[in-house]
């Protein structure tokens, strides 16, 4: 793209806007010239995605362009509904944090009007003994967090998560699927109380 006035090729965007082509805004880096430029985008491609709700996935594709970026996190819209992307494989085989359409293999995601499912192990030298609870999905769980559940009071020891096993740090409850405790004493104060969302 050149400026209609000087000729420069180098240009700053201002704004992008527009689905099947875009409309961006431009200043000139030689003149500082503004002016409009409408691109063509690269027709949409299908890409596999994977939605789950609860314990069961469905796998299908979704129309994307090959030029948008889409990250972890991120909701996009399919089928009318609202879901939020849990996890980015690429065409290379690896899981990555985000990526433009053109190098993904399969996205998934899940259903933003439900909460989250996650399982709950407390380990009593052997003997386990699991739950499930539904969560906001931007609950968070913390290594070191002390829980009650019924009457159970467990400190979260490790985390699965739908790409990796968290022994530090914290992961958000959309990619969480089970959460891993160690019991502790009835009289033991806690952090929060997840009674009420067990399943
Ligand atoms: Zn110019």
């Amino acid at each position: 793209m050149k400026c209609p006035a000087c000729g420069f090729e180098s240009y700053e965007i201002l704004k992008s806007k527009g689905k099947h082509s875009k409309e961006l805004l431009l200043k000139c880096e030689g003149c500082g010239n503004i002016y409009r430029e409408i691109v063509r985008r690269e027709k949409p491609v299908d890409v596999r995605i994977i939605t789950s709700e609860f314990e069961s996935s469905k796998k299908e594709f979704i129309k994307l362009y090959p030029d948008e970026e889409f990250r972890v996190g991120d909701v996009i819209e399919f089928q009318n509904k609202k879901v939020q992307i849990t996890s980015i494989e690429t065409k290379r085989g690896g899981r990555i944090n985000k990526s433009l359409v053109s190098e993904i293999n399969t996205i998934w995601a899940s259903s933003l009007d439900i909460p989250a499912r996650i399982g709950i192990s407390v380990d009593f030298g052997g003997r386990i003994i699991s739950k499930k609870v539904d969560v906001d999905r931007d609950f968070e769980f913390h290594i070191g967090d002390v829980v009650k559940l019924g009457d159970l009071i467990f400190k979260v020891n490790s985390i699965k998560t739908i790409e990796r096993k968290v022994r530090k740090g914290f992961a958000k409850a959309y990619v969480t699927k089970r959460v891993y405790g160690k019991p502790l004493d009835r009289g033991v104060r806690y952090n929060y109380d997840l009674s009420s969302k067990l399943v």
